[in-house]
Formats: structure tokens, sequence, C-alpha cells
């Protein structure tokens, strides 16, 4: 199905309003299993006439945000229904739920705001609970006989979420004639490159019929989509299950410091982290999930060698002999993190972000991980990441929470 999205407003193309209405819809439609084909955004005036007149040619399905106000230049009704051949009428209903909204209100309601119960004719009002603006369906085939159905919906985002919820998915589906033997799955995966994808599953992946395979990678991170029938997605599954067993973050969107924290819920833990080179991005990426204070009890950032001397307790020799950088500091902070924390668990960091301070035996880019837990021996894990910095910040973090979410699911 040939989908487009029509973002109208001049404010999103002086920049001062980030078009946010094209990417969340692209989101909701993906929930469906349906890719828009085309995003188009054009100022408020003419131009939404000409841009709707387009799309109808084109698309099975036309979503156009904004332009549903009182005020002169909000003409999204009027250049809809121009630009498809069917008249702009009076529409009761529209009308009731206009002045009901004033009502509750209690406002005054302008001779302008009769103009937003304008609908071409034959469409279909959609109430909009959060504002004085009906939205607008018109089915395929209307007036002229486009084959295009369109909806029209309001640009206040408080507004155009509800209403795009209660009233278009249901509407999608009945054209599309959607089974409910369609099933989409976000999985994500981290320590597995988008490359090393492609060499180890993508022949197998395409040999499954009725199968589409999406990929999206960012540093340490890659996203795979699956779409298609449940007997195929499944299909899938096990394949990428077989391929990467320890590597799947989660397949239900959730990030990794979410994962973690849930694991760290559900087995009643305590979390501590104690970072130098990433200076808190651990501990932040923790407090960015709602629920965390009831796990996590410190994050310690010692960064010079006397606060990991001080704070940590990492010994003046081991300092010296082995260096701030080494497997035996990474140790011996989560081993101090642990202590003084009481926690359950704790993670340290230490590493060289650069773009100074590398040695041939320490190049930048070089980072130890240490996992302490109670009653069991610690260890640390060497990385490396020659990156420009908030890179290797974001990288080391990933691969440390992942240690922690791999040594809770082994523990
Ligand atoms: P109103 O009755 O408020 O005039 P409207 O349906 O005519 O509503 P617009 O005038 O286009 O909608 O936009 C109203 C508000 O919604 C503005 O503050 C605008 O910045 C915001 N908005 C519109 N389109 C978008 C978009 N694509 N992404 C994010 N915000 C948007
Ligand atoms: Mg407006």
């Amino acid at each position: 199905m040939h989908i487009e999205i029509l973002n109208t407003g001049t404010e999103l193309l002086l920049g001062t309003t980030q078009n946010t209405h094209g990417s969340w819809i692209g989101q909701e439609l993906l929930k469906l299993g349906l890719r828009v084909q085309r995003q188009i955004t054009v100022p408020d005036g003419e131009a939404v006439r000409d841009a709707v007149k387009e799309s109808v040619e084109r698309a099975d399905v036309l979503i156009v945000t904004g332009g549903l106000g009182p005020t002169s230049d909000d003409l999204t009704r009027e250049a809809t229904a121009e630009a498809m051949g069917i008249d702009l009428i009076e529409d009761e209903h529209a009308m009731r739920l206009v002045v009901k909204y004033f009502k509750k209100l209690d406002r005054y309601m302008a001779e302008s705001n009769k103009k937003q119960a304008l609908i071409p004719c034959g469409a279909e009002v959609l109430p909009n609970p959060n504002g004085t603006a009906p939205g607008v369906y018109v089915p395929p085939r209307l007036g002229k006989g486009s084959p295009c159905a369109v909806f029209l919906l309001p640009g206040p985002p408080r507004e155009l979420k509800p209403m795009y919820q209660a009233e278009v998915p249901h509407r999608l589906k009945a054209l599309v004639e959607l089974t409910e033997d369609h099933e989409v799955v976000e999985m994500k995966f981290t320590g597995v490159g988008e490359s090393d994808f492609h060499e180890v599953l993508d022949r197998s992946l395409s040999a499954i019929s009725d199968l589409e395979v999406g990929y999206c990678a960012r540093p340490s991170e890659v996203d795979l989509r699956l779409i298609g029938s449940s007997s195929a997605v499944a299909s899938a599954r096990v394949l990428v299950d077989e391929a990467y067993p320890d590597k799947l973050i989660s397949d239900d969107g959730r990030s990794l410091e979410k994962v973690v924290v849930d694991l760290l819920v559900a087995k009643h833990w305590t979390l501590t982290t104690a970072e130098s080179c990433t200076g808190g991005a651990i501990a932040s990426r923790i407090t960015d999930v709602a629920g965390a204070s009831e796990v996590f009890t410190h994050g310690f950032v010692t960064y010079a060698n006397e606060a990991k001397r001080e704070v940590m307790g990492v010994s003046e020799s081991l300092l010296n002999t082995f260096g701030a950088v080494s497997e035996e500091v990474a140790k011996s902070m989560a081993q101090g993190a642990l202590k003084t924390s009481n926690s359950d668990i704790a993670v340290s960091v230490t590493g060289i972000a650069g773009p100074c301070g590398g040695s041939d035996g320490k190049p930048v880019g070089t980072v130890w991980l240490g996992i302490a837990v109670k009653g069991k021996p610690s260890y640390a894990l060497k990385s490396f990441y020659p990156k420009d910095r908030s890179t290797f910040k974001l990288m080391v973090s990933q691969r440390a929470l992942d240690l922690v979410r791999l040594e809770l699911l082994s523990s």
C-alpha cells in the first residue's frame, strides 16, 4: 500500500518548529507493518492544494497534518476539497462538535470557528476531544472518484496523536484488509556489527518467503526489523537466535539500560557504578530509566588517580605498577565500589578517550571494564574503541551495561 504523509505549516520549513509528526506517524504505521513511501512538507496556503493534488494521484492513502484551525492561513480543508474535486459543505455533525467544545470550555465561539465545520461532501468527521478542529476522513472513490483515501488531522501534537490512535489504524486495517497473521518485530542487538549480520544471516533470511528484513545500525547497537506472517517471523527468529544467542538486548523496543534496570528489579539486586573515562555516562543512562531509584545506589566518578585511591580504595602500588588503565585497577575499582556501596553488583570502567594520552602499549581507545558481584570472584575485560570522545564514551557505556546484563542473566 502506497502511503504518503503531507505535513503543512510554514513554521516547519522555517525550522522554528521541528516536524515531529512525520517520524511519529511513520513509527505508528510500522506497528501495523506499513511503510511511508513519501513525506512532503509544504508551507501554509496554495502549496497545500498542489501537494494534495499530486499525492492523491500517486498514493493509496494520504495523511495530511495541520492547517485545520480557524485562521486565514489554515486552508487544508479547502485545499483538499478543491484538489479532489469535492464540494465543501457545512456539516451539521461537525458544527455540533465545534459548538460543544466551546461550551465545555465555557468560551466564546468566534465567527471564524464556524469554518472548522466545513467538510468535503460525503467525508466522515473525526471528533477532536482535545481541540476545536474536527478531523476529516475522505474514503476512496468519493467525489471525482480518486481511489486515494485521505485523512486530515490537526497540527497540535496533543490533538493529533489521540485522534490518530482513535480514528486511523482501524480504517487503514480495513483498507488493506490486514490479516491478523501479520507481525512486526524489532530486535535490538549489541556486540555484533551490521556487516556481521549481513554476512551471517542475509542469505538464510532472504530464503524465507513472505518476510521483509530491515536493519538500522548505531554505534554498538543494531536493530533488526522483521515484518511478515507469524510463521515467517518465527522461522527468522529461530535463525537469529541460533546465530546470536547472547547478543539480543530486547525484542520489544526496550533500551539496554531499561533491560538492565528490569533485570535488577526482578532479581532484587542493586547496582553501583565506578567510572573514570565515561565521566558518569553509565550512571546517566541508568537514571534515564523510570524506577531506577529502586536498584541504583551509587554512581562514582573517580577521574584522577587520587580519587581512585581515596574513594575506591585502589592501592598506590597497583596504580604505579600497572597504570590507571589496567585490568588490576579496573577490578580494584569495581571491588571498592561494591564494598563502599554494599550493592550486589558493581561495574567499573577506566580507559583512554584521547585524542592524547595514548602509548604503544595502551593506544587511544583502550578501556578496561571491571565487574564485581557479591560472593563471586571479580574480573575485568579489555575493549578497544578508537573513536572520537563522545562515541568512545557511548560505546564504553554500552559495553559496561551489557556486561551487567550478561552477569545478571548468568548469576
Ligand atoms: P490550530 O487550530 O492550532 O491552528 P491547526 O490544525 O491549524 O491547528 P497548525 O496551525 O498547522 O495546525 O499547527 C498548530 C500547532 O501545531 C503549531 O504550534 C505547530 O507548531 C504544531 N505543529 C503543526 N504541525 C506540526 C508538525 N508536523 N510537527 C510538530 N508540530 C507541529
Ligand atoms: Mg493553524
